[in-house]
């Protein structure tokens, strides 16, 4: 049992608490900027609740963060009421933010200078992942940081793996999206031909799925996206905001990325249909609109 903070009880962060405390039986400290939240998550699940991210991260021995993107986690972790301010000699901190691999290695060298330890650490599994606490968890940083906080990470994820030093987390992240954006366009273009087609979607997924074309979209987003069901999941906003992290950095290393280059044009189109909050599988939309 550690003493852990959670900064950013949001979609993710809620849930991801939650099990630090009910499955890693830890004794946990909550912070969120709307403090409604923290409060909301302190009456279901008891544990401590701080007013600053400096005030959660004193004497703890873990702080993980699951905030929106790079300016939030700047937000979050410097400045006065800081977390980093707060950190203790040893402890370690644990980004879950989607952000970019620039701030990660910004990040591991300020908690360096400071005497604690850094790790990027983005999830993948979505809400229902986080809720369940079988998450995806793709680290950067130190071995001997990944080997002390996998454990703890262990209560919300079924996934947890270091994959080089600081910034590595946030490059697989990216990977991830990469692999993501033109699959979903696929899965989108192929269920707006079925239909077109006139056949019947749910023999159909109920065939293919066992085939070559199987995947976790298919899987869980067929349903939804033949019945024209968005308000759920993991919003196009956020996609944006990660396939923009993904280009920049294939600017800068040579790689050529042109479906999902061509696919964050498609979102940009969903969210000038009012679709910002959308899930990602509502590109279907934009076909059938
Ligand atoms: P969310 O529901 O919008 O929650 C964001 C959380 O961050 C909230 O607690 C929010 O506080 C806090 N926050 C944002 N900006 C802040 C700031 N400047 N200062 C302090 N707190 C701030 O988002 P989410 O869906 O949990 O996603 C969180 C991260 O996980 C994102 O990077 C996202 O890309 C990534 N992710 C999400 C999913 C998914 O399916 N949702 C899947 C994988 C990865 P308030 O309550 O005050 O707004």
């Amino acid at each position: 049992m550690a003493k852990v903070a959670f900064l950013g009880l949001g979609i993710m962060g809620y849930p991801m608490a939650r099990h630090l405390k009910q499955k890693g039986g830890h004794e946990v400290t909550v912070y969120n900027r709307t403090a409604a939240k923290a409060e909301a998550w302190v009456a279901e699940n008891g544990g401590r609740l701080a007013k600053t991210p400096r005030e959660a991260a004193e004497g703890q021995d873990f702080v993980m963060m699951c905030v929106g993107n790079d300016n939030d986690v700047r937000e979050v972790t410097l400045g006065k009421d800081g977390a980093f301010a707060g950190m203790g000699k040893g402890a370690v901190f644990v980004d879950h933010t989607t952000a970019s691999a620039d701030i990660a290695r910004e990040l591991y060298a300020a908690a360096k200078a400071g005497g604690f330890a850094f790790l990027d650490a983005p999830v993948s599994g979505g809400q229902a992942g986080a809720e369940n606490g079988v998450l995806t968890v793709m680290c950067g940083g130190d071995q001997e940081t990944f080997d002390r906080a996998a454990p703890v990470i262990g209560a919300y994820a079924r996934m947890c793996k270091l994959l080089g030093p600081a910034g590595s987390g946030q490059l697989a992240k990216m990977v991830n999206q990469i692999c993501i954006a033109g699959l979903v366009q696929a899965l989108a273009e192929g269920i707006h031909f079925a239909k077109r087609a006139g056949l019947d979607v749910e023999a159909l997924i109920e065939t293919i799925s066992k085939g070559a074309a199987q995947s976790w979209q298919m899987e869980n987003r067929y349903k939804t996206m033949n019945a024209g069901k968005f308000d759920f999941g993991f919003a196009v906003d956020w996609m944006r905001k990660d396939l923009a992290i993904c280009l920049a950095e294939a600017r800068r290393n040579g790689a050529h990325l042109p479906v999902t280059a061509l696919v964050d044009q498609f979102y940009s189109e969903v969210q000038k249909m009012g679709g910002g909050r959308w899930d990602t599988s509502s590109l279907i939309a934009r076909l059938e609109r």
